[in-house]
């Protein structure tokens, strides 16, 4: 595995495996790494791509500083991790190459409109106008490839399709599901700050999902359905929703067909999301 760390070198990579016929996986994180990255690993590894992982913890898709301070951050078991995965190049690219004039205000950005405002965008204003930002710049410099998100960010894959579609980068987005423990929580690098109370309180986001998916009847049973799970819990909850999955809008009690069932909260201080596709048209869908 190689590992690199200037944008020459990446972009000089992911050319040469083009220029040899391969295809190129690119696995965008921000370090810290587990089973669910991994298993991003995994799927462009089965699809025969040449994987190339990023790692590089964006400071402009914090809104809360404190929040970026405290990411936990481990590159040497990561290095190791990647490469008993069998990832090809392990890119840690520099804040200084990455944003040279980071903190100024004085840089170009990829503006999510209207799809960057709702869920998550609400209490992390900027949130994603900074993810877009930084995942176009990652698509820049790797060139034509196929990229892997997980549908545990299931926003951000939304955010990220239609910024491809948008300005048209040669990208394919390939969205994977969700890694989770044996209780149903969904592994995150947050997770490492979370108390043993914590973990347990946090496994009611999964299991609000499970009641929605359970539930009978329209939208608003099943956010009922979550909203009863989650409070009995004491989650302090940020949004339990059943929304479109390409509009994000909730979705009303006519509609029928297939969900979203989202939803945030805070436990021991650490904010947690998790997800899981609904389908109105079935009870236990
Ligand atoms: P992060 O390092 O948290 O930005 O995550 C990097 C990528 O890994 C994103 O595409 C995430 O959606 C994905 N990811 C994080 N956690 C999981 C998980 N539990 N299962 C699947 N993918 C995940």
């Amino acid at each position: 595995m190689k590992r690199l760390s200037s944008i020459a070198e990446w972009r000089a990579f992911a050319q040469r495996v083009r220029d040899e016929g391969g295809r190129v996986g690119l696995v965008p994180t921000m370090g810290a790494l587990h089973e669910g990255h991994l298993s991003l690993v995994e799927r462009a590894r089965a699809n025969g791509d040449v994987v190339i992982l990023t790692s590089f913890v964006n400071p402009r898709q914090f809104s809360d500083q404190a929040d970026l301070a405290k990411y936990p951050r481990s590159p040497e078991s990561d290095a190791e991790l990647a490469r008993v995965a069998g990832v090809s190049a392990l890119v840690s690219p520099a804040l200084a190459e990455m944003w040279p004039d980071f903190p100024a205000a004085t840089h170009t950005t990829v503006s999510v409109a209207r799809l960057g405002d709702v869920l998550e965008g609400v209490g992390r204003p900027g949130h994603f106008d900074g993810v877009a930002s930084v995942v176009a710049k990652l698509f820049a410099i790797t060139g034509p490839c196929r990229a892997y998100f997980g549908e545990k960010d299931f926003q951000q894959v939304v955010v990220v399709r239609q910024m491809v579609r948008d300005l048209a980068f040669d990208v394919e987005v390939v969205a994977c599901p969700t890694r989770r423990d044996e209780t149903g929580l969904a592994l995150s690098s947050r997770n490492v700050r979370l108390s043993g109370a914590g973990r347990e309180r946090a496994t009611a986001l999964s299991r609000s999902l499970r009641a929605a998916r359970e539930a009978s009847g329209p939208a608003s049973a099943r956010r009922a359905a979550m909203a009863a799970v989650l409070a009995e819990a004491g989650v302090d909850v940020a949004y339990a929703e059943v929304v479109d999955e390409t509009t994000l809008e909730p979705l009303a009690d006519a509609r029928r067909g297939r969900g979203r069932a989202v939803v945030a909260g805070v436990v021991d201080g650490v904010r947690l999301i998790d997800n899981a596709e609904i389908d109105l048209n079935e009870p236990g869908g």
